[in-house]
């Protein structure tokens, strides 16, 4: 992480930081709002889409189904089994993260977070209360009013996801929900409640971990938010004189060393010897001059952190850039330049303090993340495009392994568990392979074992049954004999799945 020296800073003035952070105009802020927005939007209208699947398949768009043991997103469907391509996604995000991270500092706390978006949230709604009410304690009743009601739809939102979002609050309302759906509302309620209502900024301070993972991916090239000191100090009241090397700056270009501070040493490109020497004069900071800076602390009132970033980048501060906003409101009444508060590079010189900074955008680091993102997203990618179409287990049941019946043949109990994820698929048939004499029989049908069984699947195309598997006396081996259960479409025979497992027969 970029250090940064705090050697000739002026003192600033007390602080008071305000327990809401004050509201702030600009470029960042309009950014943050857009995916404040776009986020919470998503997080809460996703569970209503609705995506028709057919009958007796579930309608929503996006859901959890816990009981059918899958992911449905639109005209996906995901497994279990398919955690590979869950895990693909995960470095994905992971190494998108660190590409961003390396590139741009922080942007994903500043602007992308959960916990920033929801205490942005919880912040414009502490602001509006106190903008209509004023201070005092109907304000405090409203507040806890607010966040209770953020915190529940939040933990209801959450638990759309998992049950059928439309019918959800009836069944909550009435008392007709599964323990577990009241369960995770509450515990989402209390999180929201606990972490963005009261915790908000201590959480990036003192609990989250990522702060601590960041150090290690930026270097001298990421962007980070940066205050100029070499033109904002000595900082001082509005009416001290400026320091005339920038009140010069109309006549030529203000000049820079990079972040560290300490006014610039070289000339001018345009103001000539003349004013050469007034800028030599800034090189001794005087009292009775001030820098850019006027010690409003606007930088730090509208901070979500609290953060005074004159004092240099600090773990603190999660890039939301919302000081540069603030700053820039404050540089554009004075008239003077922006952005001296900015998005910055410690490393390449800059001939200016208006210079946009070099970044070297090309970096190997970066490079390497986003090509490690771009690989996992391909595997995930290729996972989706060659997804198994069936899947059968057929687990052989041990308890007891065989049952002897009252003729002497042999049978072996097997959970059998089929899903689908195939457009017109119905019913299937099943044979045992490898298995001389074996007959076969579903639990639930009152048919006679036959070599073949077919077996209508259900609607959610799903099908749990017991599978029976009886082999007379003289076939019956002793101990174990592997052979392979085989699924075919019932109608065309085209072959769906080969389940290798085993028949126990007793010892001889
Ligand atoms: S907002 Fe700008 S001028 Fe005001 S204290 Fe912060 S850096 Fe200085
Ligand atoms: S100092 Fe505060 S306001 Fe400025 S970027 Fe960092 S967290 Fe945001």
């Amino acid at each position: 992480m970029p250090a940064t020296t705090l050697q000739g800073l002026a003192p600033s003035r007390a602080i008071a930081r305000p327990d809401i952070p004050h509201a702030t105009r600009g470029r960042f802020r309009r950014i943050k709002t857009s995916l404040t927005c776009l986020m919470l939007g998503i997080y809460f209208l996703t569970p209503w889409l609705r995506w028709e699947r057919g009958e007796g398949l579930p309608g929503q768009a996006v859901l959890f189904d816990l009981p059918g043991r899958r992911l449905m997103v639109f005209g996906l469907e995901f497994w279990p089994q398919d955690l590979p391509i869950a895990v693909g996604m995960m470095i994905f995000g992971a190494m998108a993260l660190f590409f961003a991270t390396t590139l741009a500092g922080r942007v994903w706390c500043g602007f992308a977070c959960p916990q920033t978006v929801w205490s942005d949230l919880f912040f414009a709604v502490d602001r509006l209360i106190v903008r209509l009410v004023g201070k005092g304690a109907s304000e405090r009743r409203l507040r806890t009013v607010a966040w209770l009601l953020i915190a529940l739809a939040t933990g209801v939102g959450f638990t759309g996801y998992f049950i059928d979002a439309p019918t959800l609050p009836g069944l909550l309302l009435t008392g007709r929900a599964p323990a577990i759906a009241y369960a995770t509302v509450l515990v989402l309620t209390g999180t929201t409640w606990l972490l963005a209502a009261y915790a908000r900024e201590r959480v990036c301070l003192h609990m989250c971990p990522w702060p601590r993972f960041q150090a290690a991916l930026l270097d001298r090239q990421s962007l980070v938010v940066t205050y100029q000191h070499g033109r904002g100090e000595p900082r001082g009241r509005r009416r001290t004189p400026l320091r005339p090397d920038l009140a010069l700056h109309g006549f030529g270009e203000l000049q820079s060393t990079g972040p560290a501070i300490g006014p610039a040493p070289a000339a001018p490109r345009l103001m000539g010897l003349v004013a050469e020497a007034v800028a030599f004069s800034a090189l001794a900071p005087s009292p009775s001059l001030r820098g850019d800076c006027i010690d409003c602390t606007r930088c730090v009132t509208v901070c979500p952190t609290g953060v005074d970033i004159r004092r240099g980048l600090q773990m603190g501060c999660i890039g939301c850039g919302l000081c540069i906003d603030a700053c820039n409101e404050v540089m554009a009444r004075l008239d003077r330049p922006e952005g001296l508060i900015r998005f910055d590079v410690e490393s390449a010189p800059r001939r200016s303090f208006l210079a946009p900074p070099r970044v070297d955008w090309l970096r190997p680091k970066a490079l390497a993340f986003g090509l490690a993102a771009l690989l996992a997203l391909g595997f995930s990618g290729y996972g989706m495009a060659t997804l198994a179409q069936v899947s059968v287990h057929a687990e052989p049941q041990r308890n007891p392994p065989f049952v002897q019946l009252s003729d002497g043949s042999v049978r072996n109990d097997y959970a059998l568990r089929l899903a689908h994820r195939r457009a017109g698929l119905a019913r299937v048939a099943l044979h045992a392979e490898g298995l001389n004499g074996a007959l076969l029989r579903l639990g639930t049908q009152d048919l006679p074992a036959a070599e073949v069984v077919r077996v209508a699947i259900g609607s959610d195309r799903t099908l749990d049954e017991r599978l029976l598997v009886v082999l007379p006396a003289r076939a019956a081996p002793s101990g174990r004999q592997d052979f392979t259960v085989v699924v075919r479409e019932a109608e065309t025979g085209e072959e769906l799945a080969r389940i290798p497992t085993y028949f126990w027969g007793p010892e001889r």
